[in-house]
C-alpha cells in the first residue's frame, strides 16, 4: 500500500500539499494499525484534517477507509470477521 507514496484518497504524490501518515484505526487501535500496518498516506489540507471530505471531518471517507483496512488485515492475516471484530471492536463491512 505504501510502496508508491501518493494519497490514497486522491492520488496526488504530496508535491503542492504534504502526505501525511493517516492510522485508519485510531485511538484505542492506533497501536495495533501500526502493528499490521493499517495506514495510508493522504495530503495534510484537503484529504487527512481540514478539506470538507478529508477523512477526519467526514464519516463517510473515514468509514471507506475503515472497510479498506478490515480487508486488507483479514487477508493478510487470515483472519474471519469474528476475529477481526474480537481486534478491532466491531465490522465495518
Ligand atoms: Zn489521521
Ligand atoms: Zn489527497
Amino acid at each position: 500500500m505504501e510502496i508508491e507514496k501518493k494519497c490514497f484518497l486522491c492520488g496526488k504524490n504530496g508535491y503542492s500539499d504534504p502526505l501525511d501518515s493517516h492510522h485508519i484505526f485510531n485511538s484505542a487501535y492506533r497501536k495495533k494499525s501500526e502493528k499490521y500496518g493499517l495506514k495510508v498516506w493522504l495530503c495534510h489540507n484537503e484529504c487527512h484534517i481540514f478539506g470538507r471530505e478529508s477523512v477526519h471531518r467526514d464519516q463517510r471517507i473515514d468509514n471507506i477507509l475503515k472497510q479498506h483496512g478490515q480487508l486488507k488485515v483479514m487477508q493478510e492475516q487470515g483472519w474471519t470477521t469474528e476475529q477481526f471484530i474480537k481486534q478491532f471492536g466491531k465490522n465495518y463491512l
